[in-house]
């Protein structure tokens, strides 16, 4: 394993645990407005830290459910809305550091922690005379005047305990409470699997020979990730930004298939770091878990409780993007294979062949070079264009603040402030790759906004991959790059302009299948010919793009989207069909079989892989965060097709009435509605697929016109 470079305060993991007085995650952080002191925290306090928390929580949760009062709204629901502060803020902390800057003391706390955390909130979630109070407080609801955000809450808080398995006989909550807690430890696992084989796999390139096609910004990228580990030459790794651009411009098919198989095999590698037993033994205690609490299967359990509702409706939508998006996919191999002919080539198309090829092709049919494109999209430009954006729709500024704490130098903060100039929230900005990280991007907050206690505003944190520039250089992105950077940055905002009281209902704790709605919704601001002329500025000269090269940029975009589509929806369908088990006893089930099977019957390419193959779906396995719940960004997508065209329609990319209904029904609205009832709010009715086939350039299907 490589070396992680730590910082200081993170190595004296060896010293005996701290008195809890000493423990700066237990105080109160006034001094740094409410930010954890990061260069003070080291992983040795947090299971100190946690065991004082949890036991704080558990003792409020005791007391409310002991209350001799009647129960009501205050004694109740206010009471758990409120318990637990300390829990979470060290949680946060504890998740920012072991995603964005983990080390080895840190992932052994992780693996402690995970099954003791899901424990706690099992009984919390399972306590039957906690339920029997929430279930008096809702059957009161509509007859004393709750506003419509306590209904709300009440109504989420009895789902959640009825869905955890709180009215259940005690058996049955018992063998809850054991699957939930191995379900935990094996979540931990999964994801320090992945971390460990995507650490362990490196290759030094070494002469031109084995550079041969690569642009300058990828060798720049490659030589800083060999310096960052004290090696010479040019390293390629296993973060999807280096391995995407590394398959996609390689001269070199031996290395490329090499990094392919590498990044392809990540958790299925046998010896210890191989996921497939954790999978087939996730699947199967999932599958009995919904069984207990009275479901089919994990699907219909996951489902119930999401927009969608029914995996039946969530198969209408993937098989009518799967058959356009498979046709054009399958257009596009046979012209890569055409072209390989032509080059004199005499192999057949393989998947490490297939963005090289894709690259050449689109070079050829849109006259268009991904490399050219570079030198316009400097990541500080689009920090920029992601903020300017925010500010024409909801009037938010951003102001640097290096003074606020933060947990690794290239971390950046800024304080966000609203249209009144009232101070908004804190922005964390995690931009670069590095070997503490976990792969992938994603957004997560210090801080919750909610008014309950006080009016608090949220400290929402993005965390991303890009590969960074050597020091004195400018760091320069993909378009996919750019994408990803609003797409999270989409949830930033969904986190930041949150206008709620509770806490439950605040920001992006809305279902799943409707949370990539603000973050899809964003990305189509940085397609606009007006922010990339103004933002797109050439990272040594400042002129912007030549207008040739933008209406390539928005004539290609569409190219090749029949193989991201085919990769997603694979990843989805076998996502559903592994949740869709029945509960199979002692046989447990063979991932690499049921994979093959499941994508044989949708008719994958074989050209063609998985997004991402089950050893190393994090998504699914890394906790249950998608589990059955990968088809999510499709269903949003939906959604934020028929959203962006509001303000099409409105001649105005920043109208602003359309923009202010934006903000009000979905960006600050958290989860005050039925995501359906607040999409609705927004639109005037509901979507149909029509705008996302228009917006990834497939032909509306002759049924599905109307
Ligand atoms: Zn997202």
């Amino acid at each position: 394993m490589p070396k992680i470079d730590e910082p200081a305060n993170f190595r004296d993991n060896l010293k005996p645990p701290p008195a809890a007085s000493a423990i700066p995650l237990l105080e109160d952080w006034t001094a740094t407005g409410g930010v954890a002191p990061f260069s003070q925290i080291t992983a040795a306090h947090f299971q100190p830290a946690y065991a004082q928390a949890l036991a704080e929580h558990a003792t409020e949760v005791a007391a409310i459910a002991a209350s001799a009062e009647p129960p009501t709204f205050a004694n109740t629901i206010a009471a758990l809305e409120l318990s637990g502060r300390a829990l979470e803020r060290i949680d946060n902390v504890f998740h920012v550091l072991a995603g964005a800057h983990t080390n080895d003391a840190l992932l052994e706390v992780e693996r402690v922690m995970a099954p003791q955390i899901a424990r706690h909130w099992n009984q919390i979630h399972t306590n039957a005379v906690l339920f029997r109070r929430i279930d008096a407080v809702m059957r009161t609801a509509d007859s004393l005047d709750f506003d419509a955000e306590q209904r709300r809450v009440v109504e989420r808080y009895h789902t959640s305990f009825r869905r955890a398995g709180a009215a259940l006989d005690d058996a049955a909550k018992q063998r809850l409470a054991t699957i939930i807690e191995r379900l935990a430890a094996l979540g931990t696992a999964f994801s320090q699997n992945v971390l460990a084989d995507e650490q362990s796999f490196t290759l030094q390139l070494h002469g031109e020979a084995e550079l041969a096609g690569l642009p300058d910004f990828i060798r720049q990228s490659l030589r800083s990730e060999a310096t960052e580990r004290g090696l010479d030459g040019f390293l390629v790794t296993l973060s999807r930004s280096t391995v995407e651009p590394f398959l996609q411009f390689s001269d070199r098919r031996d290395l490329r298939e090499k990094v392919f198989r590498g990044f392809v095999m990540r958790g299925d590698n046998g010896g210890s770091t191989d996921n497939k037993a954790i999978i087939a033994e996730m699947v199967q205690l999932r599958a009995e878990r919904a069984q207990l609490l009275g479901y089919a299967d994990f699907a219909h359990y996951r489902l119930d409780d999401a927009m969608a509702k029914t995996p039946a409706a969530v198969r209408d939508l993937l098989d009518t993007v799967w058959r356009p998006a498979r046709a054009s996919a399958l257009v596009d191999r046979d012209a890569m294979q055409a072209l390989i002919q032509e080059d004199g080539g005499n192999f057949k198309l393989e998947p490490w062949d297939w963005r090289y090829y894709a690259e050449k092709l689109r070079r050829r049919v849109c006259d268009f070079d991904e490399a050219a494109l570079k030198p316009y999209l400097a990541l500080d430009r689009l920090i920029e264009a992601a903020f300017y954006t925010a500010g024409r729709l909801f009037g938010l500024t951003f102001t640097p603040r290096p003074d606020v704490p933060a947990w690794h130098p290239d971390v950046r903060v800024w304080q966000v402030s609203g249209a009144d100039g009232r101070e908004a929230g804190l922005f964390f900005g995690d931009y670069f790759a590095r070997p503490s990280k976990r792969s992938g991007a994603w957004m997560t907050s210090l801080r919750e906004q909610q008014k309950l206690a006080g009016e608090m505003t949220p400290f929402i944190v993005n965390v991303c991959n890009f590969a960074k520039a050597p020091a004195g250089e400018a760091t320069l992105l993909s378009f996919e790059d750019a994408r990803t950077l609003f797409h999270e940055f989409g949830h930033a905002l969904h986190g930041l302009l949150s206008s709620v009281t509770y806490p439950m209902i605040a920001g992006t704790n809305v279902a799943t299948d409707f949370v990539e709605l603000p973050s899809q919704l964003f990305e189509h601001w940085l397609e606009q010919p007006e922010l990339l002329r103004r933002f797109a500025l050439h990272y040594r000269t400042g002129a912007p793009m030549p207008e040739q090269l933008l209406t390539r940029l928005l004539a290609a975009r569409n190219f090749n989207k029949g193989f991201g589509t085919v990769e997603y929806i694979a990843s989805a369908e076998v996502d559903l069909d592994l949740h869709a088990l029945a509960p199979h006893g002692s046989q447990a089930i063979d991932p690499s079989a049921f994979e093959a099977a499941s994508l044989a019957r949708i008719g994958m390419p074989g050209e063609i892989v998985m997004r991402h193959r089950l050893p190393h779906f994090a998504h699914i396995f890394a906790g249950g965060g998608y589990a059955a719940g990968y088809y999510s960004y499709m269903w949003s997508e939906v959604l934020d097709a028929d959203a962006f065209a509001a303000f099409e329609e409105a001649g105005d990319i920043f109208d602003p009435a359309t923009a202010k209904r934006l903000r009000d029904c979905v960006y600050a609205a958290g989860n005050r509605q039925d995501p359906a009832e607040a999409y609705k709010a927004f639109r005037g009715r509901l979507p149909t697929p029509d705008a996302l086939l228009r917006k990834r350039g497939f032909a509306i299907p002759a049924a599905a016109v109307n």
